[in-house]
């Protein structure tokens, strides 16, 4: 509704994300992945950061928390359950929580898997959800910690959501996930011709972030576990949906 979202490149893959709120003149970064391209962003919109909003501890999401916490003196939001791993936080949330950020406010989603103190910021009135890693383009994160039956929940969770949620993933890493997903359902027509408008993205240097619920659900493998075709080629024809996720999970851990 009012937020500012600023996306820029960050690392070999990831992206940062500056989120302003002009009523107060907050200024948000999601996650910390790299201190100079975040500062830079920063001086080119002519904002102050006033927050960090982690979605989990792994490095390249909570590495520079320390350095921009020294230099900015702001607040870092993270996930409670997992306080011990986010460096510097003041503020813990759970699992539905309402984080007020100026005159908006974020809706706190546990979505464990990735990691188990995994968090996503749904800005409900925004229809903007930031989901770290665990929903991407295509793809879903690794499960370096949770269980395929968390991950599925998780996963479940942010497809309750509006399908015009616009969705900001961390990664890009669109184009290898799309190579993935065509081997698992590739008589899905909508996912045919998304794998077209990402190679004419990429080939353009354009990013495929930021995507939206919708579109996820017609076209992520990750998503669709009560596809009878997908279902049919990873040889689960008729079972859980979790199985079938978890399976499809499996096999893109091997590709
Ligand atoms: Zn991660
Ligand atoms: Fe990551």
């Amino acid at each position: 509704m009012s937020l500012e979202v600023h996306m820029f490149p960050c690392l070999s893959d990831n992206y940062g994300f500056l989120v302003h709120e002009p009523e107060s003149g907050f200024t948000a970064t999601i996650d910390t992945p790299e201190v100079e391209p975040i500062n830079a962003a920063l001086a080119e919109k002519g904002w102050k950061l006033t927050h960090i909003l982690n979605t989990h501890h792994h490095f390249d999401h909570a590495g520079g928390n320390e350095t921009l916490k020294a230099q900015w003196n702001c607040t870092v939001v993270g996930a409670d359950n997992d306080a011990a791993r986010i460096p510097g936080i003041d503020v813990r949330v759970a699992d539905g929580d309402r984080f007020e950020f100026g005159a908006a406010t974020a809706k706190i989603l546990e979505v464990p898997g990735h990691t188990t103190g995994h968090i996503a910021y749904y800005f409900e009135a925004d229809d903007i959800v930031f989901v770290g890693d665990t929903l991407f383009a295509l793809g879903c994160g690794r499960l370096f910690e949770g269980s395929p039956e968390q991950m599925w929940n998780s996963l479940q969770k942010l497809m309750a959501l509006p399908d015009d949620t616009v969705v900001y993933c961390a990664h890009e890493y669109t184009q290898a996930n799309a190579a993935f997903a065509m081997t698992v359902e590739p008589d899905n027509p909508a996912l045919a011709a998304r794998v077209e408008e990402i190679d004419r993205l990429r080939s353009a240097g354009q990013p495929t972030v930021p995507t939206s619920i919708g579109l996820e659900k017609a076209t992520n493998p990750f998503l669709r576990a009560e596809s009878e075709s997908l279902q049919r080629v990873v040889g689960l024809s008729g079972r859980a949906a979790v199985d079938v996720f978890a399976e499809t999970r499996r096999r893109k851990d091997d590709f």
